[in-house]
This record gives C-alpha cells, structure tokens and sequence, in this order.
C-alpha cells in the first residue's frame, strides 16, 4: 500500500466505493464519475503506478479480471460493446496514479468519441517504427 493513494484507501476500505468483483489480487469498483452507467475502474491491490511500474504477474491477473468485468458488464447491461481504457502517464490523461484499467460499456450514438487521428508525413511512418523497434 501507497500511504497517500486514493485507490490504495479504497482497497484499504479507508474511503467508500461502489465494489464490483474483488479477489486476492484485484479489485473493481465504479468510476465516481461515469462516462456511462456501469463505467467500472479495475486495479491491481499490490500498488503500481503504470505499466512500466506493474509486475508482469500483477499485470496478467488484472487484465483477467478486466476479462471478467467486461464479460458480466456485457451480460447484465447488454451494451453494443465496452471500451477498455489505461491512461498511463500524466500526458496521456492519468490522473490517479496507481494503475487502472477503465471498463466502460458503450452504446451506438451514445454520443462519445475515442480520439482525433492524424495522417503520416512521408517517410514519418518509418521513422517512427525504427525508433521504436530499437527499444524492443
Ligand atoms: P484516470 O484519469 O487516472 O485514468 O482516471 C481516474 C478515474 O478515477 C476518473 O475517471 C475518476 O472519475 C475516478 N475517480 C477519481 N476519484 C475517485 C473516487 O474517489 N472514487 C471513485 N470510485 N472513482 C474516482
Ligand atoms: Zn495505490
């Protein structure tokens, strides 16, 4: 546990939250404020800010339970899909940092949008990818 974490007090039962599944390993609440109705945060309990941070067991676990959160959102809320998010880092619109996935159930013309997309420069596309390739 994080001392001053906001998840790692919802974990703690130090502040209240609207629990979905728990286990040893995870746990599932929902978002405080929805996107839509059943909009569901999934967090390791071991504290790990991001990606980078999380062991690769902590890391399996939790995206089984995002598997099964989805799958019983699906069932009960029936939406036409969910959309499973993970803000990592400030910059990508992390606010909480201590991991999340967002599960968060969608409907046709619900009105929101995922994000604007762009078009490659000549020669962008390649460059990118090498940088990239060369820390794999
Ligand atoms: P982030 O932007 O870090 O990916 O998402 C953090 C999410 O946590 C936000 O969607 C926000 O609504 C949610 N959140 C922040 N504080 C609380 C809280 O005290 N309780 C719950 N249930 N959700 C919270
Ligand atoms: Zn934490």
């Amino acid at each position: 546990m994080s001392t001053n974490c906001l998840f790692c007090k919802i974990i703690a039962g130090e502040i209240p939250a609207t629990k979905i599944y728990e286990d040893d390993k995870s746990l599932a609440f929902l978002d405080i404020n929805p996107v839509n109705p059943g909009h569901t945060l999934v967090i390791p309990k071991n504290h790990s800010e991001n990606l980078e941070e999380i062991s690769e067991e902590d890391l399996c676990d939790l995206i089984k339970s995002v598997k099964r959160v989805g799958g019983a959102i699906k069932e009960s809320l029936s939406p036409n899909g969910y959309n499973v998010g993970l803000n990592n880092g400030s910059g990508s619109g992390q606010i909480v940092p201590h991991i999340h996935f967002h599960v968060i159930p969608r409907k046709e013309g619900d009105g929101h949008k995922l994000w604007s997309q762009g078009k490659y420069e000549e020669e962008e596309a390649e460059e990118v990818a090498s940088q990239i390739k060369a820390k794999l």
